[in-house]
């Protein structure tokens, strides 16, 4: 791929207006992989026109539900066929484990299955009202909508974000991370091949505040999708006021995972240390707090540090427990956090290792385990977005629950304990999406509706519920005699 032919617009791939182009640095080396175009103000108004035109008298307009979801369908067909060729790109445009990324293509696959099933199963309802009268409600599509992903799981954020909009009729247009979005475009192509019509796709690659700005804000969309960090969010939440349309906003989280003395470790351990070792920590939903009672802390916390020790991070074919982090700038980010917390005198519990042989120039971090973390600190409160995960001793039920909730962000909460009514009751007090017990999804499961409360966003993704926030009802009143 080159800068020549990143820009989806109309079934066409093109260079950016301005010519302009963007390096795509391959993060377990620090190389360059890959040039995609620097799209722009005018790259964002002809994708948003060539979308208008397919969601009003397009092709695109005039298929049936059943026909959107077919496309779908076979749209995921063809990112199975291609599943090794993708996990590769994911691999080395994200830097993660290979075994990682392959199981993020199967998961792009099962969004395409999920939204492709999904497209002729939703509708509106039937209400009763005064006689004489039916009345019905339509869930009718926004028309075009606006996407920005982030560069942390490209390949799933591509069918969970458009899915949903392309089922229920959107034109969409979207605009991926100029990090990471390899595997975004190859989808992209997959869609065309698959047959969807001119403008029903737009891609446009660029950066934030160049093509991301001018897609947010544009006077021509309905609606914008967002998935990134809470500070764009509110950006992208003012444009949209701006031009009175809604949006969703699917932020970040510092994610606690409470664990009570009668957890059961054996079950437990794997998790607690996955939730923030996936993706080296840059997942929205890490579990970036270790919260251990007291009365156990030195023996729970114990475990955890063998297990902590024992991680590595290597390049992608190594295929370690994590690999780097994305760029040398979210590099300095993360290790910033450790310097800090060195200063403050926080302890290092345990730290895992970067294997030998890992290129000098790649974007590696050391897993580390720190605690006990003060309250007040930014290790404590503020999302690392890497492999750095905070352990903070409480005192009982009621300090576990104040202390998770403790944050600005709401996204995901984990539930560690034997005895199933403290599960339930410390589970419907977490001011969160998603809330897991003596498991960890780090936002898995299609299936599952996703988002945040508080700083960590509004609206729901993933799931059936994702098709409610990509349509409008429509109430139809009609009167008889
Ligand atoms: P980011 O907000 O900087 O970038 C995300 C996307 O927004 C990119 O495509 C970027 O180009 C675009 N963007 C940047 N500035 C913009 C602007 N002014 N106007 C419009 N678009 C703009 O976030 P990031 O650092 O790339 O990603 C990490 C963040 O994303 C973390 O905070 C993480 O928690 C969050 N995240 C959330 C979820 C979720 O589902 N809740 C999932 C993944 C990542």
């Amino acid at each position: 791929m080159d800068g020549s032919n990143t820009i989806l617009i109309s079934n066409t791939w093109r260079s950016a207006e301005n010519g302009g182009v963007i390096d795509v640095i391959a993060p377990a080396q620090g190389t360059v992989l890959a040039q995609i175009a620097a799209g722009g103000e005018s790259d964002i108004d002809l994708a948003v026109a060539a979308a208008r035109k397919a969601f009003e008298e397009g092709e695109w307009s005039r298929l049936t539900a059943a026909e959107r979801g077919r496309l779908l369908t076979r749209a995921g067909d063809l990112v199975q066929k291609h599943a090794e060729e993708l996990a590769e790109l994911e691999a080395a445009d994200t830097g993660k484990p290979i075994r990682q990324a392959r199981a993020d293509i199967a998961a792009a696959v099962r969004y395409f299955e999920y939204y492709g099933g999904a497209a002729d199963k939703f509708h509106g309802e039937t209400l009763p009202f005064m006689n004489g009268y039916l009345v019905a409600t339509e869930r009718v599509p926004h028309g075009v909508t606006g996407h920005i992903i982030p560069w942390n799981y490209p390949a799933q954020m591509f069918p969970r974000s458009i899915g949903p909009a392309l089922a229920t009729g959107n034109a969409v247009v979207m605009k991926p991370a100029e990090e990471a979005c390899l595997t975004t475009l190859k989808m992209a192509q997959l869609c065309v091949e698959a047959g969807f019509p001119e403008g029903s796709i737009n891609i446009v690659t660029g950066y934030g505040h160049e093509a991301g700005a001018a897609l947010s804000g544009h006077a021509g969309i309905d609606f914008v999708s967002f998935i990134g960090s809470s500070e764009v969010g509110v950006l992208i939440q003012q444009a949209a006021a701006r031009n009175h349309i809604g949006c969703t906003l699917e932020l970040g989280g510092k994610s606690p995972q409470i664990v009570f003395g009668d957890v059961d470790m054996n079950k437990a351990l794997p998790f607690l240390v996955n939730a923030i070792v996936q993706h080296a920590g840059q997942t929205c939903s890490a579990g970036s707090r270790l919260l251990v009672e007291r009365k156990h802390y030195d023996e729970i916390v114990g475990t955890v540090a063998d297990r902590f020790s024992q991680v590595r991070a290597g390049t992608p074919e190594m295929d370690h427990d994590l690999g780097p982090v994305v760029s040398r700038k979210q590099q300095q980010r993360v290790l910033g956090f450790a310097s800090a917390a060195e200063a403050a005198g926080v302890p290092v519990i345990a730290e895992g290792k970067i294997a030998d042989g890992v290129p000098d120039g790649g974007f590696f971090v050391a897993p580390r385990l720190f605690g006990p973390v003060p309250r007040e600190s930014s290790l404590a409160n503020d999302e690392v977005f890497g492999p750095y995960l905070s352990v903070m001793p409480f005192e009982d039920e009621a300090d576990a629950i104040a202390l998770a909730n403790g944050t600005p962000y709401g996204l995901v909460a984990g539930i560690w304990t034997e005895n199933g009514s403290r599960a339930m009751r410390v589970g419907r007090k977490m001011r969160v999406g998603q809330v897991f017990v003596n498991c960890y999804g780090a936002g898995g499961g299609i299936e599952l509706p996703f988002g945040g409360m508080k700083k960590s966003g509004h609206g729901r993704e993933k799931g059936y519920e994702a098709l409610y926030e990509f349509t409008a009802v429509r109430t139809m009143v009609v009167k008889h005699d």
